[in-house]
């Protein structure tokens, strides 16, 4: 190797350490190191007067550009130690290679997946999204809803009053009596949101809970067109292979009423653990909206009818993925929510 060669080196060498000067004192250590009195360049360029004429004016020429880029070098260095406070971390200390931390990536709750999905079959039906206060008075939640003023459900234990007569909504039923209110038939709306009861936590039951409410009123609307809705939806959302069924039940809004199953997805019908043995699971409460609602709303029952159904979006949510206790979708334990990112 040249003389001229081992400065070139030099140079590079002094660049690259300089780079990984942390403070102003390894600044200065390198200055001595490569540009002092008995530095490196100093014992190289000592050897000048021992090489061949022919390779000095070259070497000469390298050993003068050595002193002016290392001086540069560890200039520039001080200069961006001091920018920063006295200290920066070395840049070669850092490997590189190392994979990176990846970002979380967040995604929509399992309830919202689910209400996006229900949302989605009833608009290619035909239906309005719409929304309605959770804060709510005596009148949306009960009295115009048909529910006498002696029903349980109006009880302190079974609802969450607040001041001035205000209070929680149980149901997201009260959305029917805005809709109509404000539109006058044919109303095919969806409402989905959140509802309060003060039911002790356990793992089927929550203080809170999502509901979604459907209402269709029009002229000549009749049962058979709930149970042709109805249907369609648990086809789209369970599979084209689900039974439905409805069993005769009472609501003070809807008459006549009935509660809806589904065939058990687990053991086709022949009952298991699942369904308490019975081949069915309920799945919501539907029925013809009765003449009293919507007079209530000011909508004739002489000339329109119409249909009304609720379901739980947890209750759905469980049967849909098997989750067994309610209380999971709300300790935002990442462990359970992560298993439902897109
Ligand atoms: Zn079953």
């Amino acid at each position: 190797m040249t003389l001229a060669e081992k400065l070139r080196q030099l140079i590079i060498e002094a660049q690259g350490r300089a780079a990984d000067a942390a403070s102003l004192e390894d600044v200065e250590a390198l200055r001595v190191k490569y540009l002092g009195r008995k530095g490196a360049l100093a014992e190289l360029t000592g050897l000048l007067g021992q090489i061949d004429a022919a390779e000095k004016p070259e070497a000469g020429r390298e050993a003068n550009r050595a002193k002016n880029e290392i001086t540069a070098a560890l200039e520039a260095r001080s200069v961006a130690v001091k920018a920063s406070g006295g200290t920066v971390g070395s840049a070669a200390k850092e490997d590189l290679s190392l994979p990176g931390t990846a970002p979380l990536v967040g995604g929509l709750h399992p309830i919202t997946q689910v209400i996006d999905e229900i949302c989605d079959i009833f608009y290619r039906l035909g239906f309005q999204i719409a929304s309605g206060p959770e804060m709510e008075t005596d009148y949306y939640n009960f009295e115009a809803l048909n529910i006498p003023a002696d029903h349980s459900s109006r009880d302190d234990l079974a609802t969450f009053y607040i001041e001035n007569g205000k209070l929680l909504r149980s149901q997201t039923s009260t959305v029917q009596t805005r809709i109509m209110e404000k539109e006058r038939p044919p109303v095919k709306v969806l409402a989905p949101g959140r509802v309060y009861r003060p039911d002790a936590t356990d793992a089927t039951h929550s203080f809170m809970f999502h509901q979604i409410e459907g209402l269709c009123v029009d002229e000549r609307v009749t049962f058979a067109d709930l149970k042709g809705v109805l249907l369609a939806f648990a086809k789209q959302f369970f599979g084209a292979d689900v039974k439905m069924r409805f069993r005769p039940h009472f609501f003070p809004f809807t008459e006549p009423s009935a509660e809806v199953d589904i065939s058990c997805g687990l053991c086709k019908g022949s009952g298991c653990r699942s369904c308490a043995q019975k081949g069915w699971l309920e799945i919501l409460g539907a029925g013809m909206v009765h003449p009293n609602v919507l007079r209530a709303c000011k909508v004739s029952p002489e000339k329109y009818s119409g249909f009304a159904f609720g379901f739980g979006v947890e209750r759905i949510a469980m049967l849909k993925w098997g989750v067994n206790d309610i209380r999971l979708f709300y300790e935002n334990d990442m462990r359970f929510l992560r298993q439902f990112s897109a």
